[in-house]
Formats: structure tokens, sequence, C-alpha cells
């Protein structure tokens, strides 16, 4: 990996404001997905050291929340500025542990830092209330506090954006951290570390903890009755988990969980926009996304001229090293998850799809796998219950809206939603129908800091940026006064 600053690259944990290896020097290793080479050793921390960072993390938090808001801000401000001018060395890690290709990354960077830049303004305008009392010689006021010391764990499609995401806002509030990034992606997360140290935020407020013994660094945090909120992006299935172990410390919960997002598209639609919102929303990040399409409704007039476009655009794609000039899909993240592709697209063949294009493993070898289009999908198949996380786009048939809201309701899931129509009355209609947290009508890509970001139903609880994402960090505190 070639970076003009060597030194973003970081193989020990971050505690306390200090590189920290394990006990034994335990490391575990980091692969390029791209060509399966190890690109670093990384420190495996467990429990004890989990414990450790909660340790630095206590005192730090008061002495950080005690500071101005505005104060809280200028140091932040300049974190996002440290990470905007070291965006190519960020993004070239990025590619090479994950995979995406390096346009993908460079936006993922850019992404990442908006919510540092939005949550360090958002510090600033954190306000209590003073409500008009009932009773005459009492006067009411609230105050917004920070929760505290808080752990957070992310997964490896975002490595930078899931934790900025979580971080920002956290700090922004007064609050310190403890966090645990993927094991497959740890390198990005200890680079953020290393450009928020030179930022001046201080010890102890960003703690990452890499490991691989994931079940009991959460347990840990889950446990620890000083950790007062717990962030989680990831499955569903490990969300519930976190969720049962923080019942006994009874911990504020936000979790972003799976998704498996229906893609509407109405006969009365802009097909030039529909392909490029489906191309978008489908093949991003060779479809390792939580809000990628997973199930494509397609109303039966615009059927067959969508099926063929989109066949034609998903033949054309590129796929390949994410670090080669003009590629559009890398490689999967590892072999389970090729597999799961796998599974899912030999259930529907074997229940009746019929396969346009692509179907099977890329001959580049490795994870990579073809784009992929299959027609005459039905909800028997796994991949209507299931998110694929890969790069095959199912089309459904469909007659009326009611069908096309009720196939794609029917679902456990409910983070996001697309919808493509030019009938303004289609599309308040059937948004406000559609049982997700967000809807994204006439467009592929949806998420910016500014928008509420998070899902419903087995996709989670709580909203990620915009002016919402700070409260998740914030108690109110009632004050009565008798005058
Ligand atoms: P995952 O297996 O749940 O892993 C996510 C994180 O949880 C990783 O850091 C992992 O650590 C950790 N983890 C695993 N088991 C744990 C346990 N028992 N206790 C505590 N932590 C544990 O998810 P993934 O497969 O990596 O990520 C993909 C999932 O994330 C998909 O379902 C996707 O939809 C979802 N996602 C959701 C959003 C959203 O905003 N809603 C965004 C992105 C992704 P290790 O890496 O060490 O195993």
């Amino acid at each position: 990996m070639k970076l003009n600053d060597p030194t973003l690259l970081r193989t020990d944990a971050y505690i306390n404001g200090a590189w920290a290896a394990a006990p034994q020097d335990r490391r575990f290793a980091v692969t390029n997905p791209a060509t399966g080479e190890t690109i670093a050793e990384v420190a495996d921390l467990g429990a004890a050291e989990t414990t450790a960072a909660i340790d630095a993390a206590v005192p730090a938090q008061k002495a950080w929340a005690a500071r101005t808001a505005k104060d809280r801000a200028m140091v932040m401000r300049k974190w996002y500025e440290l990470i905007m001018a070291n965006a190519e060395d960020l993004a070239v890690i990025l590619t090479t542990e994950m995979g995406k290709p390096i346009t993908e990354a460079r936006g993922e960077i850019a992404y990442g830092a908006s919510f540092i830049d939005w949550f360090a303004e958002e510090a600033r305008r954190v306000c209590g209330d003073v409500m008009e009392s009932p009773i005459p010689d009492k006067r009411f006021l609230t105050f917004k506090q920070p929760v505290g010391v808080f752990g957070a764990i992310t997964p490896w499609n975002f490595p930078i954006a899931m934790i900025t995401r979580k971080v920002s806002p956290g700090i922004a509030a007064g609050c310190a951290c403890v966090l645990k990034p993927a094991e497959q992606t740890p390198l990005s997360a200890l680079a953020l570390a290393e450009v928020a140290d030179r930022a001046g935020i201080p010890a102890g407020i960003i703690n990452i903890v890499t490991g691989m013994d994931a079940p009991a660094i959460g347990e840990t945090m889950c446990a620890d009755d000083r950790i007062r909120k717990m962030t989680f992006t990831g499955s569903t299935e490990v969300g519930r988990i976190l969720m049962r172990q923080s019942a006994g410390t009874l911990k504020k919960m936000s979790l972003e969980l799976g998704g498996n997002a229906p893609l509407i598209v109405f006969d009365d639609a802009d097909i030039d926009t529909a392909i490029a919102g489906t191309m978008a929303s489908k093949y991003r990040n060779a479809g390792q996304t939580c809000v990628c399409a997973n199930r494509i409704f397609v109303q039966d007039g615009i059927y067959d001229e969508f099926a063929r476009r989109l066949t034609e655009a998903s033949e054309a794609m590129k796929v390949g090293n994410g670090m080669e000039d003009g590629v559009e899909q890398g490689p999967i993240i590892d072999d389970q998850g090729l597999e799961k592709i796998e599974r899912h697209v030999a259930d529907a063949r074997a229940k009746g799809a019929e396969v346009l294009t692509g179907g099977d493993r890329h001959e580049l070898g490795g994870t990579y796998y073809q784009p992929t289009v299959l027609a005459n999908m039905s909800s028997e198949m796994m991949m209507f219950g299931e998110e694929t996380f890969g790069p095959v786009a199912g089309l459904f048939r469909f007659s009326t809206d009611d069908e096309a809201v009720a196939m794609a309701n029917d679902t456990e899931f409910g983070l996001a939603a697309y919808i493509f129509t030019d009938s303004t009355s289609r599309l308040f209609r059937v948004s406000e129908a559609l049982e997700y947290g967000m809807v994204s009508a006439n467009t592929g890509i949806f998420s910016s800091e500014v928008g509420p970001f998070g899902g419903v139903k087995s996709s989670g609880l709580g909203r990620e940026g915009s002016k919402y994402g700070i409260d998740e960090f914030l108690e109110i505190k009632f004050l009565c006064v008798g005058i």
C-alpha cells in the first residue's frame, strides 16, 4: 500500500491517547480482499483491555463535557480538516482493506467527514426549554446533558463513515467512546484515531479497541454500568444480542441493523432515471450496503424494457481490484459473503428464476462475483426474505400499487425503500404506505449528514445524522424551581 504519509497506517489499538499492543503482543491478520494478501497484523485485544479503555474514558468524559460546546466544536473542526487533508491516503487504506472501488472510498471519506463537520456545528445548538409553569410559584426548565461514556461497534462495509456517524454526535454532545471496529477493517478506524490525535481530541475521548473476540468485547461493554449507551451498526442478530446483554444495566440503545430494501418501478417512471437509480442503489459497494436494493419490483407495462436495459447496464460494469482505474465493482469482502450470494442465487434458480446475466463467480477468481440480473423472482425465494449483500438484482413483476406495497412491506425489516414514478400523488401515497424509516424517490442515492438515517421493525432503533442524531447522546434533565 503506497501512502503519502505512511504514519497513518497504525496497527496498535488506541487507548487513553496512546498506542497499545495486546498482552503477549497477540495480533490478527488484515487481508486485502482484492488479492488475498496480508496487509497488516493488528493488536488483538480482549475483555480486560476493553475495561481499561472504559477506565480511561470515564474521567476524560467529565473533563470534555465541562468544556464549552464551542470549544469542543473547534477541536472537531480541526479533526474534519485533517481528514480532508489526508483524504487520499485514507481512501487508499479503506480500499485496500475493504475492496470497494477507490472512487467510492473517496466518496466515503468525504461523507464520513461530513458528520464531523455537521455535528461540530450542532454541538453549539443544543438547547433546553423554559416551560409555562402550571403552578404560580414554580418555574420549569430543562437542560440537555451528555449521556456519558458510550460503547460503539461498527461493521466493515463503511469502515470510516459508520464510525464518524456515531462518534461525532457523541463527542459533540460531550460524551466519550470505546469503539470496536470490524475485524476485517481496523486500519481505517486506527487511521481516524491517528488523525483525531493530531487534531487535539483529548486522551480518553476516542478509544479504539481492535480485536477478534467481538462477543467478549461487546459483552464487557454491555455489562459495564459506566457505559451509559450502546450504539451499533451491523446484523440484526448481533443487535438483538447487544440489546439483551444491555438489559441488566438499562442502557440507551441505537441500533442500525439489516435491511431488505424494496425498489419499486412504476409504469410511469422515467426509464433512464429508474435504471440509473437502480444501478446506483444495487451495485454500490458490490451490493454490500444495508440500503442496497434487495428486491426490485417492476410494474407489468415497463417490466420487459426495464429488464433489458438493466441487463445491458449490468453487463457493461467493470469488475476488478478497486485500486485500478475505472473499476466499478470490487471483490466481495470474504468467502462467507460470497457463499451467501451463491446460496441465494442457487435457491432462486431452483425455484424458477431466469438468469438474464451473470449468476456465477467472476473469472477473476478470489471472491469476485459477476453483476447478476435474475428475472421471474417470487416470494418463496430466500432473496425475498433476507438481504443478499451482493451484486444480484432480482426482478419481481407486479400489476397494482397495492400489490407492490403489500410485497414491499412483507418483511420483518424496514430500513430503506425506493420508488420510481412521475406521479406526485402516487409518490406520496406509496411513500406513506411503506413501513420503512427512509424512502428514496426517483434517486438511488439519498444518504447525507443532513437527513435522518435509520430504520423501523427489525432494522433497528434511533436515527443517525441530521438534527436528530445528537439527541441519541443527550439526556433531558428537568429542573423545577420554587420561587
Ligand atoms: P455483524 O456480523 O453484525 O458485525 C458487525 C460488528 O459486530 C462487527 O464489528 C463484529 O465484530 C461485531 N460483532 C459480531 N458478533 C458480535 C457479538 N456477539 N457481540 C458484539 N459484537 C459482535 O455484521 P456484518 O455482517 O459485519 O455487517 C453487515 C450487516 O450490517 C448487514 O446486516 C447490514 O445490513 C448491516 N448494516 C446496517 C447499517 C445500518 O445503518 N442500518 C449500515 C451498514 C451495515 P467482528 O468483525 O470482529 O466479527
